[in-house]
């Protein structure tokens, strides 16, 4: 019916997108930028979250500035395969959450993308939908960088969104392989999306996000076949039941378009979310995450310790012993590692 492509301009919020391309920019000292993204400056998010996306030599002391404000917000993450309605589930939770008073940042990540800016997983519809709200900040974020992708680059973003203040950070990211399991471990909760007619039965047993939802929601309840998915996915998580006091993901239904049934979705959400509470899992899934990210900072410093341009040629000339046969792979990557890459 109505389509989103009819406006060319994606200046919805002050154009961070136009901001992500990289080019000239004011420089403005890093204590400033965290200090006006805190006062709730949108282009200073935007300018930091593309700081992240650039992979630049300042998030060390982005970092730094940003850690002591961080831990407030509550990630939640959404998944689903193209064309179920993340994009405009996105947007109505976003108004749910906003009228229950609270602050909301939104990554939409697109694992399949190398581009960013503005035109993504239908940017446009919800900007326009929220451009007015300074209680909202929407960014997309690409698979652009060169070393860690998105695995490393996601947390960063909400990191600043965390600390920028905003209560709650969705990252919506398109369901395609790897990239739903990556979105629920950088998530407090996450939400696995369907609707009818997809083959989603099979899609979800196939896909392993009978493991990664702590909510489920069939969208598009106004069609046909909705209320058998719900069936169907009832079913199947039955029999991948766990503990008995584990989490019981519901299974929801929404017609996000109308907004039918996305007060629930809230609703199961701050069920979880005290769940996770009670039960300690809210610290371990955290502490997961930063291990992840720990882990993804080191390796990308190695990488570039070891492979990095104009770097050092340890690896090169290791990768050549090893193809010769004059080296075993595993006395090589000894040597790698003791050459202490990224010690200076
Ligand atoms: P995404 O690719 O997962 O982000 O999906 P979109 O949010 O872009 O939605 C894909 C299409 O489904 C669009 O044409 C939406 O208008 C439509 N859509 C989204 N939610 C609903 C819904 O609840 N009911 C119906 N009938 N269509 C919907």
């Amino acid at each position: 019916m109505s389509s989103p492509s009819g406006t060319t301009s994606p200046s919805g919020e002050g154009g961070p997108s136009g901001e992500a391309r990289g080019g000239r920019r004011r420089q403005a000292s890093v204590p400033d930028l965290v200090a006006s993204a805190r006062a709730g400056e949108p282009r200073a998010v935007a300018r930091l979250v593309s700081l992240v996306e650039d992979e630049s030599p300042l998030l060390r002391e982005v970092g730094a500035a940003l850690a002591p404000y961080t831990g407030r917000a509550r990630v939640i993450g959404l998944t689903g395969a193209p064309g179920v309605g993340k994009s405009t589930s996105t947007s109505a939770l976003v108004r749910a959450f906003r009228d229950a008073g609270r602050r909301v940042g939104v990554l939409a990540v697109d694992p399949s993308s190398p581009f960013s800016g503005g035109a993504l997983l239908g940017d446009r519809v919800r900007m326009s939908d929220h451009a007015a709200d300074p209680g909202v900040f929407i960014r997309s974020m690409a698979a652009r960088g060169h070393l860690g992708g998105l695995a490393w680059s996601t947390p960063q973003a909400i990191r600043v969104l965390d600390a920028a203040g905003y209560d709650v950070v969705l990252v919506e990211t398109v369901g395609v392989g790897q990239s739903e399991v990556d979105i629920a471990a950088q998530a407090d909760s996450t939400v696995v999306l369907l609707a009818p007619g997809m083959g989603d039965g099979i899609q979800a047993a196939k896909a392993g996000i009978l493991e990664i939802g702590d909510v489920y929601v069939v969208n598009k309840a106004d069609r046909d076949g909705a209320e058998q998915v719900r069936r169907d996915l009832r079913s199947m998580l039955a029999l991948a039941e766990r503990e008995p006091d584990a989490w019981r993901a519901p299974v929801l239904a929404t017609s996000a378009r109308s907004g039918a049934g996305v007060v629930e979705v809230v609703e199961a959400l701050e069920e979880h979310h005290a769940w996770l509470q009670d039960t300690g899992e809210l610290a371990r899934r955290r502490e997961r995450r930063a291990r992840a990210e720990i882990e993804a900072i080191a390796l990308t410093a190695m990488r570039t310790a070891w492979g990095g341009l104009g770097g050092r040629v340890e690896l090169d000339a290791l990768a050549a012993r090893v193809a010769a046969g004059e080296c075993d792979p595993y006395a090589a990557a000894d040597e790698l590692l003791a050459a202490r890459p990224g010690a200076g």
